[in-house]
């Protein structure tokens, strides 16, 4: 075990001392030598440092640099040093987070997560919370809840009689929900056909005077940073008229919810904790190890009636079990890394990440403009949306930017506009990151607009 730790120990080591001098995307090259993965499997057994050898030499450089400070790709944090040697530490435990009986650390270790999560967060104290995969599971948990909460209002228990002949819920979404939503929501029953679109703004909010006033039982799902603005969805509003018609309401903040940490974005989450149910990914902004969501429910029963295997599981006793909080059973301890993300930065060091990579957003966006190109959308938070003319010009220059590999950029549409979105969520990225990268996109840009 010992030669396999040293092997590891070297190998990371050497990856992250390569890490800022490498193409943000894998070269041609690296990317014909994962083909050489493929081989019959062979009889006989391998050293484990051979193994872990053969994996840096094929593999290490066909990975997309995402540690690095310089990827800007779809809404990808990075991840912070106190939570990926937590996570090496917790593949050593390899502990089964399910139930307190597999890993009473872990399962300690969610409930003060839990804890301080929705402190952090601004959740009401009663708020309950699970930790699963992603966001889209984090989704399918809290609507699940909703689910749940609903039909018991009125008479009905789905975990029993299930949907088939059960009262219908009526769906409100906006029409710049995140395509998790929907498939969450596909997942549970309710098919994407029969939800009802309330209408959005230039920068992607629902306008909640479109909500309808619907009778009966109803979830309006709400979204807190949209992928391509980073807006808000105005909360306090939606929450409010949701109360009129008993309606529970979730938000989406995949990423967005992070805005609550720091005073210079926590107006955009005003009357979030309004809400029923919330989702975010301790992946993205929080900069842990992949995978990693958080959904979280004010009335935790509700949460709890619908992950519960079966009522014999459920112990008398008033213990948090962890897995009656997700769909899963077995799993891997994911609290032990946000634990150490929490205690390594504290609620200072948290809300400074939120707001430096907010700045360098904003950075991005003014000299993009001064150099004469369109910014989309109002930089409210850390995504920014450029056009850099024409559609085809726009597509161009974003092939271009990953090709040349100093930073990695997403294409995106708009509102019917090609752009190129830049999303700033990693701890690592410095001023002198974002300055080099701008250094790149403009040279680029320049190159192809003066050729279009
Ligand atoms: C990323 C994202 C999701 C999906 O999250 P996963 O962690 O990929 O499952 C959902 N909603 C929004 C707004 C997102 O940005």
């Amino acid at each position: 075990m010992d030669e396999v730790i040293n092997t590891f120990s070297r190998i990371a080591k050497t990856y992250l001392s390569e890490i800022e001098s490498r193409g943000v995307f894998p070269s041609e090259e690296a990317l014909r030598k994962i083909k050489q993965f493929d081989i019959p499997l062979q009889d006989s057994s391998k050293d484990p440092v051979e193994v872990l050898k053969e994996l840096d030499e094929l593999g290490s450089n066909a990975t997309v640099a995402n540690t690095g400070g310089r990827y800007f790709g779809f809404v990808i944090g990075g991840v912070l040093p106190a939570p990926m040697g937590a996570n090496l530490l917790a593949g050593v435990w390899d502990q089964n987070a399910g139930l307190e009986a597999t890993s009473p650390v872990a399962a300690q270790l969610e409930e003060i997560c839990a804890k301080w999560l929705s402190s952090i967060l601004g959740l009401p104290a009663s708020t309950g919370a699970g930790f699963v995969t992603g966001a889209t599971m984090a989704n399918f948990s809290a609507l699940a809840a909703a689910r749940h909460a609903l039909l018991k209002g009125i008479g009905w228990d789905v975990e029993e009689n299930g949907l088939f002949e059960a009262p219908p819920i009526q769906i409100v979404v906006g029409a710049e929900v995140h395509v998790s939503v929907l498939k969450a929501l596909s997942l549970l029953g309710f098919g994407k056909k029969r939800l009802i679109q309330a209408a959005i703004d230039s920068q992607g909010r629902m306008r909640p005077e479109t909500i309808p006033t619907l009778q009966g039982p109803v979830i309006i799902c709400a979204q807190a940073g949209n992928v391509n603005t980073g807006a808000f969805d105005p909360l306090e509003a939606i929450c409010e008229k949701a109360r009129t018609m008993n309606a529970w309401v979730h938000v989406d903040g995949a990423f967005g919810l992070w805005a609550a940490a720091s005073a210079g974005s926590a107006y955009l989450t005003k009357g979030m904790s309004n809400a029923d149910s919330w989702a975010t990914d301790a992946h993205k902004w929080l900069n842990v190890p992949y995978d990693s969501g958080l959904v979280f429910v004010r009335e935790p029963q509700h949460l709890v009636s619908s992950m519960s295997a079966s009522a014999a599981y459920l112990d008398s006793s008033g213990k948090r079990e962890p897995f009656h909080y997700v769909p899963e059973l077995s799993r891997r301890a994911r609290a032990v890394e946000i634990w150490a993300a929490l205690r390594s930065l504290g609620k200072n060091g948290l809300a400074e990440m939120v707001d430096r990579n907010c700045k360098y957003a904003r950075l991005f966006a003014e000299k993009l403009q001064a150099a004469g190109y369109a910014i989309l959308n109002d930089v409210v938070l850390n995504q920014v949306l450029v056009s850099f003319g024409n559609s085809q010009t726009t597509q161009r220059v974003i092939r271009s930017v990953q090709k040349d590999g100093t930073c990695w950029c997403s294409g995106t549409e708009w509102q019917g506009k090609t752009a190129m979105r830049i999303s700033v969520s990693s701890w690592k990225t410095t001023q002198n990151d974002v300055e080099k990268s701008l250094r790149a996109i403009l040279r680029i840009a320049k190159n192809e607009c003066g050729s279009s």
